[in-house]
């Protein structure tokens, strides 16, 4: 008997993005047919001021074989609250976490799920280099991982995004947090689990 075929949620914040969502989809559609999975994408549009949502609404028309769905906030939130709000609307085996304006390589989400499968319950993307990133940016994030390192119990990975994947399980256990005001990876450290880091180049901001 076939095995049965695993939903994958994409969480996808997303403000004032309207030139980089049919970017993303096609990119993401392209990756998503490698990987043995039935997808479903949750835009969540963070308040924007732009035609971001009319621009995901577009793709749901067009892009009858990807699963879209989109959430509409009242205001901006920030991406935290957007990204929280994506985990508490999905119902999917696994979930990956990731940007719109493709900073997030969506050819690595094949090999999130391969590690998913190997039981990993929380692969995160590392970046290997910030070369797009300005000097100034690159050195507020080594200050920024350094403090965090001295101050916090648990130890964040230096390097890793929002950009991963988390299991249903882990994405349950974060919904239980109480918390309004959210560091997510802060969060993501402190609920342990077996965890998987896939090192990556991060590209610059497509738009
Ligand atoms: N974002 C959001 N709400 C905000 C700011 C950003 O949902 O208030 C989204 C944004 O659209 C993008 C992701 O969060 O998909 C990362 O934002 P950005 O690219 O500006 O951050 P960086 O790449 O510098 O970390
Ligand atoms: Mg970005």
């Amino acid at each position: 008997m076939k095995e049965k075929e695993p939903t994958i949620a994409l969480i996808v914040p997303c403000f004032n993005e309207a030139a980089s969502v049919a970017g993303f989809v096609e990119r993401v559609s392209a990756s998503c047919d490698a990987a043995n999975a039935r997808f479903v994408v949750i835009a969540v549009d963070d308040g924007s001021t732009d035609n971001t949502y009319q621009a995901w609404t577009d793709q749901v028309e067009v892009q009858q074989n990807l699963n879209i769905r989109v959430i509409r906030l009242s205001r901006n939130f920030g991406k935290e609250i957007a990204i929280s709000c994506g985990l508490h609307h999905c119902d999917s085996d696994a979930t990956i976490i990731m940007d719109v304006d493709l900073q997030d390589p969506p050819e690595l989400i094949p090999r999130m799920i391969e590690a998913w499968r190997d039981g990993f319950d929380s692969v995160i993307a590392v970046r290997s280099k910030r070369e797009s990133d300005s000097t100034l940016k690159r050195a507020s994030a080594a200050l920024f991982y350094r403090l965090m390192g001295r101050i916090a119990d648990v130890e964040i990975p230096a390097q890793a995004g929002d950009f991963r994947l988390l299991s249903k399980r882990l994405v349950l256990a974060l919904n239980a947090y109480p918390e309004r005001t959210r560091f997510m990876k802060g969060l993501f450290a402190t609920l342990g689990f077996e965890q998987k880091l896939l090192y990556y180049d991060r590209s610059p901001r497509a738009k």
